[in-house]
């Protein structure tokens, strides 16, 4: 069984083609997946019965994933949704919105997509690391999470502007079907979000940077980085290895020399582990001239013991970095009251809603 909602429009193209229809049902036939959405094969309205029953023969299909439990944030601006795809295929995904405007629309919605179920990292301050590794998504169960909440908008006369990987698991771990979902998710000719809009985040798997660097792919890249050396960071990040800090920086050089994109050092900052002052300096002086811009992201409570720095120490930090000549924003923080944010996603304890 082959998932219509993989197929990129090449392939599209030639599959009709194969199926000895017009050329032009390539094109009805992804309008239909992308500005519809269908979720099965007999909502497929707009191709003719005949076609579906030759997909269907083909072995094509529509899968789809059922909503089983939505939150909602008190501002109304956060959505946290659970999604199943099959048994063993739970995940959350989040909608994050900006600043509605006078006519009440939101100027920006982003999504926040999973990759994985669980993550094979096991960052020791994130929920979804420590959840273990269950299994990679599919392509077409990435683009799933992004369609799910453009049904939603759409009835409300907005769309999805903005996606960010920083859902459930690490995105390079899963490389080829999170670039499959990627290409789908900004082909003009299927839901034709710009690649400018869209941002991976990874832990730092080199190879795989070094492999998106040579993609003909516009997105922007964000390395979590977390600590200014070696020690710290594998305390952290206990799978980092054979990966140093240094390693990382030099990923992400080349990473601008080819793709002429900066990348951003997502750094969480915890309480009491990587917040000191002495921290910050030796961040200044690793970042120091190339052009960096560091992200930092006040820790999110998970089980894990960690916690936030007050306001005060986050605000010391940044001027630190900014005193250094390293340009730093604290991340604006969405959806913390109902376990959406950065760090708090975990589907290992939700079976009493599933
Ligand atoms: N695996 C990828 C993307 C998903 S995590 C990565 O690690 O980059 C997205 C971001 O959330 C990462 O920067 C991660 O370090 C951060 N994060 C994880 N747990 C967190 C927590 N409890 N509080 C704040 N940020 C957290
Ligand atoms: Fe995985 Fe990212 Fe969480 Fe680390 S922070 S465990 S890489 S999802």
């Amino acid at each position: 069984m082959t998932d219509l909602y993989r197929v990129l429009p090449e392939e599209m193209d030639d599959l009709v083609i194969k199926l000895g229809q017009p050329k032009y049902r390539s094109e009805q036939l992804l309008r239909a997946l992308y500005h519809e959405s269908p979720r099965k094969m007999s909502d497929l309205h707009q191709i003719p019965g005949a076609m579906r029953d030759s997909l269907i023969a083909a072995g094509y299909t529509i899968g789809s994933e059922d909503e089983v439990h939505r939150v909602v944030s008190e501002d109304g601006h956060t959505t946290k949704l659970l999604l199943k795809f099959d048994e063993q295929t739970l995940i959350e995904t989040v909608l994050m919105q900006y600043g509605p405007s006078q006519d009440k629309t939101h100027p920006r919605s982003t999504v926040c997509v999973s990759t994985q179920v669980g993550c094979p990292m096991g960052c020791v301050f994130c929920a979804t690391g420590q959840m273990g590794f269950e299994k990679n998504l599919k392509a077409e169960e990435i683009i799933s999470q992004v369609l799910h909440f453009a049904r939603i908008l759409r009835q409300r006369g907005e769309h999805v502007t903005n996606l960010v990987f920083m859902g459930m698991g690490e995105p390079l771990a899963n490389y080829d079907e999170m670039v499959r979902a990627v290409r789908l998710l900004t082909h003009p000719r299927a839901f034709g979000l710009g690649q400018r809009s869209i941002t991976i985040s990874t832990v730092g798997v080199i190879s795989g940077i070094d492999r998106l660097a040579d993609e003909d792919l516009q997105v922007k890249l964000a390395i979590s980085l977390h600590a200014p050396n070696d020690e710290l960071r594998k305390r952290l990040v206990p799978t980092a290895g054979p990966h140093s800090v240094e390693d990382l920086i030099s990923a992400a050089k080349r990473y601008f020399k080819k793709t002429g994109r900066r990348v951003t050092f997502e750094y969480a900052l915890i309480d009491g582990i990587n917040d000191s002052t002495k921290v910050a300096a030796e961040l200044a002086q690793v970042l120091k001239g190339n052009g960096a811009h560091v992200n930092l992201i006040p820790m999110n409570p998970t089980a894990g013991g960690f916690n936030r720095p007050a306001r005060k120490k986050v605000l010391a930090f940044q001027q630190i970095l900014r005193n250094g000549d390293v340009n730093c924003t604290v991340r604006v923080e969405k959806g913390a009251e109902i376990s959406a944010a950065c760090g708090q996603l975990r589907t290992d304890m939700v079976e009493n809603i599933r």
